[in-house]
């Protein structure tokens, strides 16, 4: 072995046999989607128990250099590093009202003293209460602090590997400012970090924008991967860019130009409960009904009215009453506010004269509908919802989940929905946590004011898991450079005989002093198995040293990404920069 100068420091030389890498020729049994299974079969991570990963030596590479990019671009944009515990008291939570209302997602424990504990799911509260201490002057703002720390979710159905797990790790940082046009300035210098993390990890990522819900001010945009397998629905605008999840996107509707119908009259509809078994009943589809919900909010009861084929948007409908809480009301109040069970509610004279009526915006104008009669196993058509209902023109609004084909609130063309896998987040909080803290800044005139916040998070483990998501074939990984766990395998074909083994080792030595990470595959397989392994792990580069190539020219090279004909044969001594030729610019390679 070489030692390229430097001989006080030891080059860190990997052969397969010593790499603890195992193949598994099966998928896991619980795996939905091809990045858990990959993530399995390719030895990257092993489950513990269910929502919890062991990180094996190939895995732990890959996440340790996505961490490194997070931590280099946090740096390039200012941000300062620091560690905060994962055990988090819960006085700290009780003080934003938090230890109560995040509900059974947090784990939560107590010490031996009977001082009651959180395992930390994010970390708003600890970061405001630090900066409280560390901030009182307005000469130390802005600032942005961050950690790369394993956040804990007590999920209830851990599932797709990495992606929902109880256990992951997150960048998380937080913004601290004097004003509202300081933190607009911390949160795009966080958006553009955020950018140029995603696509130095070999990720198209969208930023989409979200519903920032209770958080103060509801500036927010989430990152997807666009992907099949995603658990989050997104509305894409082709005309104008616009892009929103599904509980946000924003959609316009035509006014309606229905014809006048006849006075209404009932139907008897026996056993019918859904709009699904009404509308076989009747031989009718979906879209000729109005589907309507008792729903409660803050505890007051409303009736919500859409289309028959569209689905109520719980966000929509809270930011519209303005409500801290809404949730599909008990049998009981249904029954008193509408006169019916469930499956017979309607909008024309419910028990409760009274009723607060709220209407999906393409019903407005609706006439020859069919609605729930207010009565048991009846329905009512000829619905005109104008001359019929006791409904509100102010309480028209949208309040449906986006749809494939809904209209652009902005720009009017058709929108598309897609599949993404959320990898990050960043989001305006204003003064929510820094005003229960009470953390305060001295300004120049030596008066106190609440700073401003911003948090921002990306799933670390998670982006792992996305990038395999995003990059695979059939035969397993295709990872780009940055953050494959070794950029090179070279596979050597006859590791018993000594001139071959040692251009493999001289090449790995060569390799490693470029800069470039490398594994050599020293075992006494078949050529098949090892290239099998070497795509199902998916190293960006494959270089074949065998007897007989060598006896025919040389050394094998060729890209994952690549098929059999862009092979190239090349003398030993010339390896090298072919190599670094295919695996590109290095600044993108970490
Ligand atoms: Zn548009």
């Amino acid at each position: 072995m070489q030692h390229s100068g430097r001989i006080w420091y030891n080059i860190p030389i990997m052969k397969w046999t010593k790499s603890l890498i195992q193949t598994l020729r099966e998928n896991p049994g619980d795996a939905e989607i091809d990045s858990h299974k990959l993530l399995i079969r390719a030895g990257l991570a092993r489950k513990v128990a269910g929502g919890l990963y062991a990180y094996l030596p190939l895995g732990m590479r890959s996440l340790r250099k996505i961490q490194q990019i997070v931590r280099e671009e946090m740096d390039r944009a200012g941000a300062l590093e620091i560690v905060s515990p994962i055990l988090q008291p819960a006085e700290l939570w009780r003080t934003t009202g938090r230890w109560d209302t995040m509900g059974p997602n947090m784990f939560k424990l107590r010490d031996r003293g009977e001082h009651e504990f959180a395992l930390g799911p994010t970390a708003e509260e600890v970061f405001t209460d630090l900066a409280k201490s560390l901030i009182s002057s307005y000469r130390q703002l802005p600032v942005t602090i961050y950690q790369i720390q394993w956040k804990f979710r007590d999920e209830t159905r851990p599932r797709f590997g990495l992606m929902r797990s109880k256990e992951f790790l997150m960048k998380d940082a937080y913004s601290f400012d004097v004003d509202a046009d300081g933190a607009d300035k911390s949160y795009w210098n966080m958006y553009h970090a955020y950018e140029r993390i995603y696509e130095r990890c070999g990720l198209k990522a969208v930023p989409v924008q979200a519903d920032g819900g209770d958080m103060g001010d509801s500036m927010t945009h989430e990152f997807h991967v666009l992907a099949d397998a995603g658990e989050d629905g997104i509305a894409f605008c082709e005309g104008c860019g616009y892009a929103a999840n599904l509980e946000k996107a924003e959609r316009r509707v035509a006014p309606r130009a229905d014809a006048d119908c006849p006075a209404y009259e009932e139907v008897h509809t026996p056993g019918a409960k859904t709009i699904d078994q009404v509308a076989a009943f009747m031989g009718l589809p979906g879209s000729a009904f109005v589907k309507s919900l008792i729903y409660s909010a803050d505890g007051k009861p409303v009736m919500v009215c859409v289309e028959g084929d569209r689905d109520v948007n719980d966000v929509k409908l809270k930011r519209f009453l303005g409500a801290k809480k809404v949730e599909l009301a008990d049998f009981e109040t249904v029954l008193r506010a509408s006169g019916a069970n469930a499956g017979s509610v309607g909008p024309v004279k419910p028990a409760d004269a009274s009723l607060r009526i709220v209407c999906d915006i393409a019903l407005k104008g609706a006439k020859g509908r069919i609605v729930g009669a207010n009565k048991d196993d009846y329905h009512l058509k000829n619905v005109d919802l104008a001359r019929d209902c006791n409904i509100a023109d102010a309480d028209f609004a949208d309040l449906v989940i986006a749809k494939e084909g809904d209209i652009c609130a902005k720009c009017g063309k058709p929108m598309a929905i897609k599949r993404g896998i959320e990898v990050g987040q960043v989001f305006k909080l204003g003064t929510k946590y820094s005003a229960a803290f009470n953390a305060v800044y001295k300004n120049d005139k030596l008066e106190d004011h609440v700073m401003i916040m911003g948090c921002y998070g990306v799933g670390v483990s998670r982006t792992l898991q996305a990038v395999i998501e995003q990059s695979h074939d059939k035969d397993g990984i295709v990872w780009p450079a940055s953050v494959a766990p070794y950029q090179v395998v070279v596979e050597n074909l006859d590791p018993d005989k000594e001139e071959v083994t040692k251009i493999a080792d001289d090449l790995e030595s060569a390799l490693e002093a470029a800069g470039i990470d490398v594994i050599v595959d020293d075992r006494a397989e078949r050529p098949g198995v090892k290239f099998k392994d070497a795509d199902l792990i998916g190293f960006p580069v494959r270089v074949v040293v065998g007897a007989k190539g060598l006896a025919n020219g040389g050394v094998e090279i060729k890209r994952r990404c690549d098929d059999k004909s862009k092979m190239q044969i090349v003398a030993p001594d010339a390896a090298l920069e072919a190599i670094k030729a295919l695996l590109g610019d290095p600044a993108v390679r970490t």
